[in-house]
């Protein structure tokens, strides 16, 4: 699985898994795009239906600073359960919601990061579902390639772009370099797309969300947070 499932045992994978649903874990994603074997009149084994290809847009270049993809994972999305971003609108903060984590070494971080995505695989969905991460000695990761519409909110992951920053809020804190890290970041992206302070919110702010993400450590920053980078 990965350096950290190797290390860490199976039962604490299960809980870190488990920490996972009670974290950040409200997120809708699109379900696959299988034709229904039964037909309207009720026979089975008609023909399949035609599907039409799922039109892939061109990846999206790096943002300067962010640590590619390529650094963390090999895997790829499944593209046939993904669609394609649209105007970016939102931007969205997360917790990962597990264990607390204090770890600031780049394997380290790679490995948490490669975890949350089997997780999320794991669920069914098509990848990570943030597109950039954030870990506590302020590397900015690269996710979801923007190009993919994240899924990370339920119901609302269109235009919404996901940042998740590493550990657990509700039992540790954010740290400094982490903070600074995600002020610049989000600088960076209202910039180049054009987002609204308000409309950076913490996943507990959406209402459709029934979540404590990001934890209270980090909600009780976002008004900071947004009056910061207004
Ligand atoms: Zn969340």
């Amino acid at each position: 699985m990965t350096e950290v499932a190797s290390t860490v045992g199976r039962r604490s994978i299960l809980m870190l898994g488990l920490g996972l649903f009670a974290g950040c874990a409200t997120a809708g994603s699109k379900s696959a795009r299988l034709p229904s074997p039964i037909w309207p009149d009720g026979s089975l084994l008609a023909p399949p239906a035609v599907v039409a290809p799922i039109k892939v847009p061109p990846p999206t270049p790096t943002l300067a600073g962010v640590i590619p993809r390529s650094s963390w994972t090999k895997a790829t999305p499944q593209v046939g359960n993904i669609d394609p971003m649209l105007p970016v609108k939102w931007i969205t903060i997360h917790h990962d919601g597990m264990s607390p984590f204090s770890a600031t070494d780049f394997s380290s971080c790679a490995s948490r990061i490669e975890l949350i995505r089997n997780g999320h695989r794991g669920k069914g969905w098509a990848d990570i579902g943030y597109h950039f991460v954030i870990d506590r000695s302020g590397r900015v990761w690269e996710g979801r390639d923007l190009r993919y519409q994240g899924a990370h909110v339920k119901d609302q992951n269109e235009g919404n772009l996901g940042i998740l920053c590493v550990g657990n809020f509700d039992q540790q804190s954010p740290s400094m370099a982490q903070l600074a890290a995600l002020d610049r970041h989000l600088r960076v992206c209202r910039a180049k797309y054009k987002v609204k302070a308000s409309s950076v919110l913490s996943h507990q702010e959406w209402a459709s969300a029934k979540t404590a993400c990001p934890g209270r450590n980090l909600q009780s920053k976002m008004s900071g947070i947004r009056r910061a980078i207004a």
